[in-house]
């Protein structure tokens, strides 16, 4: 949950347990985080917004990319609403060694899905199905679902300028499909 680097090590409880013992159990209430987010960032935090809404993406419940937008070419998150601010704030998401890791992310998958591509030409299945393997094994799944859909977004020529044969993979449905299976 929240970074998507690692696989967690630990449980966090999403609203803290000092603010609702009631939710101590509560199985929504349980989300596996590494150390840096669970401890090191969020600890106690849960901000509200004026009306006491919680002001956190709840990733059990809400679409975090209505929040979130990641920047492919730095590996960093902005804002696109209040909430998507302070998540990136309290959470740490644009930590040190967090944008890095995303942008790595993100060559690993492009030359996974290039390499796809040219199994998929050939009709090896067994080799496509070995690529699609590495992206879903990378660390940062985030990083791929941003690249799915920023490749239809309109400013998608800018963000992809440097890499036009990528967005075009980006777009077809047999990728999408074998991808989002
Ligand atoms: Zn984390």
């Amino acid at each position: 949950m929240y970074c998507g680097e690692s696989r967690g090590a630990t449980v966090d409880h999403f609203e803290p347990v000092a603010r609702n013992p009631l939710r101590t159990f509560d199985w929504l209430n349980h989300l596996l985080a590494c150390t840096p987010c669970n401890s090191h960032e969020k600890g106690e935090q849960f901000p509200l917004d004026a009306d006491g809404h919680p002001l956190l993406i709840d990733p059990t419940a809400e679409d975090p990319f209505e929040h979130l937008l990641l920047t492919l070419s730095l590996g960093v998150y902005r804002p696109l609403t209040p909430k998507g601010q302070a998540t990136i704030d309290v959470l740490g998401l644009n930590r040190r060694g967090l944008p890095n890791g995303r942008m790595h992310a993100r060559k690993v998958v492009e030359l996974a899905l290039h390499a796809w591509d040219r199994a998929h030409a050939h009709a090896r299945s067994d080799e496509t199905q070995k690529h699609v393997q590495t992206v879903q094994d990378q660390p940062f799944a985030d990083v791929c679902q941003s690249m799915l859909r920023q490749a239809f977004s309109p400013g998608a020529d800018l963000v992809f300028s440097d890499a036009p044969d990528l967005l075009a993979l980006l777009r077809r449905d047999d990728l999408r499909a074998a991808l989002l299976r």
